[in-house]
């Protein structure tokens, strides 16, 4: 199981020090923002800190190719409406791939954007319209969108609309899917009939497409569109459920990445990848 946590890239270690973070709750894999993801100001390459880190991950058997990037929220693909919030996104996503072709990352998660009442078919259009003007054909680079809970006027709630997403981009051999079971739930998606819905995956999307899946519990009821995330068996889609997923055999080489809740200030990670790699729930974390 390749499985570990959102890290943060600050202070002097940078790269090098959400490695260690990573290895700190015995992770074998990791996410990280490139710099805070509400703004788009970025150290440059050189101060990440990425040989050292590249160094520390091989000796403890990191597969950079199974690390991920998580791409700002504040970038919004999907907007038709302020052309200034368009051009950002285009100009910062392009910075973001030339920043990932740096460190060799090859996954990045997107979140695909909101309509901001435009109408969702305008969105989807304007998201395929970005992305034609930012991936190159030879980039090592894949984006991978975010199933997203529906929250607002939040595209990427089901799976027609990322179907719809990928079909219409020139090179969409470079797009893929994150898999958010807290989104997906939140969206109305039942995760206790999994196999039903990797079985819709395949069909629409195909399931070689899915390249990430954040695993998080839900604090809302199936299709409350919240997008609040709960600590693994504390919510709505509960220990079992989730468990299952991160196990099952058809996303064997997929990352797993935990995006729960600090508790008290304390990251909860270490815990909840033991739980996960012994099966069974430890209900004495909160
Ligand atoms: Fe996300
Ligand atoms: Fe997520
Ligand atoms: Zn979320």
């Amino acid at each position: 199981m390749i499985i570990g946590s959102h890290v943060s890239m600050k202070g002097k270690d940078m790269l090098y020090g959400a490695v260690k973070e990573a290895l700190s709750y015995e992770a074998n894999t990791f996410m990280f923002y490139t710099g805070a993801p509400q703004n788009t100001y970025r150290k440059p390459i050189q101060q990440l800190k990425i040989d050292e880190a590249k160094a520390l991950m091989h000796e403890n058997n990191i597969d950079i190719d199974k690390v991920v990037v998580h791409a700002p929220y504040i970038i919004n693909l999907a907007n038709s409406i302020k052309s200034e919030t368009f051009d950002l996104a285009v100009r910062f996503l392009k910075e973001e791939i030339d920043r990932c072709e740096a460190i060799g990352i090859s996954r990045m998660v997107l979140h695909p954007g909101s309509h901001v009442k435009a109408g969702e078919q305008v969105g989807l259009d304007k998201i395929v319209e970005g992305l034609n003007m930012v991936l190159e054909p030879n980039q090592h680079v894949h984006i991978a969108l975010e199933t997203m809970a529906g929250k607002g006027s939040e595209l990427g709630y089901c799976l027609d609309q990322l179907k719809y997403i990928i079909e219409h981009t020139k090179y969409n051999e470079l797009l893929g899917v994150t898999i958010d079971t807290c989104h997906m739930h939140d969206a109305g998606y039942n995760l206790t009939k999994f196999d039903d819905i990797l079985a819709e995956f395949d069909e629409l999307i195909g399931i070689d497409k899915i390249l990430v899946v954040h695993v998080n519990d839900s604090k809302n009821p199936m299709g409350s569109h919240k997008d609040r995330h709960e600590n693994i068996g504390y919510g709505y889609i509960g220990f079992d459920t989730l468990n299952t997923i991160v196990h099952h055999p058809l996303l064997k080489d997929v990352p797993k990445i935990l995006e729960t809740p600090y508790i008290d200030e304390h990251a909860p990670y270490k815990e909840e990848i033991d739980m996960f790699r012994k099966q069974k729930f430890n209900d004495t974390l909160k």
